[in-house]
């Protein structure tokens, strides 16, 4: 990871087409039980490789509905495992994902997303 989806989602159904990693999946899917869509930290690539920014966040009519997280690494697993904002098994969790350096850990714990990353 990783982008995180919030509670600002209508579930419009725009983002999902849109991701390179089918990394979206809608409310009926969500594995937290919440009522909006969710993307999984375990694909998600922040779209290295396939757009210049997030592609989901693009698609998104919603302003600040998709966030940045932190980046899915071995670093920062107990924050995925821990965290009730989403639903990942403490063992046999997926690869590390690459992730845009140039976005600061200090907006990713803020949860800031920029609309267009250079
Ligand atoms: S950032 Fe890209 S890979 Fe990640 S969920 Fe959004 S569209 Fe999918
Ligand atoms: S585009 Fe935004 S509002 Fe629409 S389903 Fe995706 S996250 Fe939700």
């Amino acid at each position: 990871m990783a982008v995180r989806i919030t509670d600002l989602c209508i579930s419009c159904d725009a983002c999902l087409e849109e991701c390179p990693t089918s990394s979206i999946v809608d409310a009926d899917d969500n594995p937290t039980g919440e009522d909006y869509y969710y993307v999984d930290p375990e694909t998600c690539s922040e779209c290295i490789g396939d757009n210049d920014s997030p592609a989901c966040q693009a698609s998104c009519p919603t302003e600040d509905c998709i966030v940045w997280d932190m980046p899915f690494n071995d670093e920062n697993r107990e924050h995925f495992t821990s965290s009730s904002l989403y639903k990942l098994p403490e063992e046999g969790l997926g690869s590390n994902q690459p992730y845009h350096e140039e976005i600061s850990m200090e907006d990713r714990k803020s949860g800031e997303v920029e609309s267009e990353i250079s």
